[in-house]
């Protein structure tokens, strides 16, 4: 019987999905798959991960979902190139969907797989689904990626219609009629968390679900007090992983608070950049800003990941995400501009502690951020620019209340002294920056 492949892979809902939509209305029956990348995996710092736990659960539900209507659900370990090569032989697939993915190691593999299937007869479809507007559908008038924020978000919420953010009919569509049964499908057990040599780690992860509409609604008030654990939307990890889909986040969004939907389409916009400037993954964009003299203390990175730099502040998020895996933006702003800035160390080592730690890493807008901190981005902060901790403090926190939470001992002799003075900081980068632009120009 001729069957097609819906791949899952940052789409992790049934609802709302564009490549499922198509897929269940391709008239051969679908088999839901998810690959558990070897390729990834292999390299997490730990055998215990939230996020693959996260992704774990996610998956089982959704193999619950297709079982319960009536289908069979696959879920395979290893390379996806071998994976999807071994599909294609043990069933007669006429065609695998799956939507894109606009990442560096993402385009490569899709790439890959795409050439292998055609090798095979097999169609292979890809759909846009995590953004509204992708890769070159909006540049600026003369034809360039855009490179201000404030222009691309004029152009992009002018296209930005009603029928755009209507969701996709999936849900409704993933019946029997259209699935696999699952006697037809000889799936196999599905790995689990130990069979890949994985344990579980439980986190706090945010419900699958949208924001409150009263919180949304007071966004543009909450979102810099970092005490107030309602004070913005935690829809970062469902955004990463598609247990959200980008449509209901932006129409709740755009019907409430034009702040919430102006932060959400910056993550299009860091999405539209890296997939234009891959190689920014791991190199500044601006040329001048390539070879810094960074001075890369290990002893004073530690210091910074522990969270004892003697900034409460900077201590207090460092410490936060240590032990939830989540960091608010504004404190995210802080501990990364004393990092690039105060300390003079290179930003791919934060950008890299950052991924290893964060629940909602997501390549695009961590890169994109740090970069934006350094002053070395397609977009940035001017690169003289040196934010005050303790003037950042005043403003997010004045109170000491979150500070109070992360950093019980602040106040006592068993705080540190700061690491670095914070006006010596600041002229110690802003001139060897000054001297490396000069000398690169
Ligand atoms: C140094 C640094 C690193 C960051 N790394 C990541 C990362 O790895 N993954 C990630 O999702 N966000 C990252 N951000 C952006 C932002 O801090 C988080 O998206 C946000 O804090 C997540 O919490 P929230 O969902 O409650 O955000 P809210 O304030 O409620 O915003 C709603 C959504 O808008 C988007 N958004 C908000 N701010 C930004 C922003 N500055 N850039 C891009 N998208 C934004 C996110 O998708 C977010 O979930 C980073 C910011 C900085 C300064």
């Amino acid at each position: 019987m001729k069957i097609c492949l819906f791949w899952f892979r940052r789409d992790l809902r049934i609802h709302d999905n564009a490549g499922l939509t198509a897929a269940l209305a391709s008239g051969v029956p679908v088999l839901p798959l998810f690959i558990y990348d070897k390729d990834i995996l292999d390299q997490l710092p730990a055998k215990a991960d939230a996020r693959l736990t996260f992704i774990y659960d996610e998956v089982e539900k959704l193999a619950a979902r297709t079982e319960a209507a009536g289908g069979a659900f696959l879920a395979r370990y290893g390379a996806p190139l071998a994976v999807l090569e071994q599909l294609v032989q043990d069933f007669e697939v006429a065609a695998v969907h799956t939507n894109e993915d606009y990442e560096p190691y993402a385009t490569r593999r899709d790439a890959a797989v795409g050439e292998m299937l055609a090798r095979h007869g097999v169609d292979f479809f890809t759909y846009k689904d995590q953004v509204i507007f992708a890769k070159d559908e909006i540049m600026t008038k003369s034809g360039t990626v855009p490179k201000v924020f404030g222009a691309y978000l004029k152009a992009y919420t002018a296209k930005l219609t009603d029928d755009l953010l209507l969701p996709y009919g999936s849900a409704d569509n993933f019946t029997k009629a259209n699935l696999l049964p699952a006697p037809a499908a000889k799936a196999g057990p599905r790995p689990t968390l130990a069979s890949m040599g994985f344990a579980r780690k439980e986190q706090y992860f945010p419900p699958v679900q949208l924001p409150p509409d009263g919180l949304v609604r007071n966004y543009h008030q909450t979102r810099n007090t970092p005490a107030n654990e309602h004070g913005t939307t935690r829809e970062s990890l469902n955004l990463r992983f598609g247990t959200l889909s980008v449509r209901e986040v932006l129409r709740q969004a755009k019907a409430l608070n034009q702040k919430l939907l102006a932060e959400i389409i910056w993550r299009d916009f860091f999405m539209m950049l890296l997939w234009h400037f891959p190689n920014t993954a791991t190199e500044s964009y601006d040329p001048k800003m390539r070879d810094l003299p960074y001075r890369n203390n290990e002893d004073e990175f530690r210091a910074w990941c522990e969270g004892r730099t003697g900034y409460p502040l900077v201590d207090a998020g460092m410490r936060e995400l240590n032990q939830t895996g989540y960091l608010p933006n504004r404190v995210r702003m802080t501990v990364a501009g004393f990092l690039v800035k105060h300390l003079f160390i290179d930003w791919r080592w934060g950008e890299r502690y950052f991924a290893d730690k964060l629940l909602d890493y997501e390549m695009a807008n961590n890169v994109g951020n740090w970069q934006w901190m350094a002053g070395t981005g397609a977009i940035s902060a001017p690169w003289f620019r040196v934010y005050s901790p303790e003037s950042q403090l005043e403003k997010v926190d004045p109170e000491l209340t979150y500070v109070k939470r992360w950093v019980p001992e602040i106040g006592t002799s068993k705080y540190p002294a700061p690491i670095v003075e914070h006006k010596f900081g600041r002229e110690r980068a802003v001139e060897a920056i000054r001297a490396a632009r000069i000398a690169a120009s």
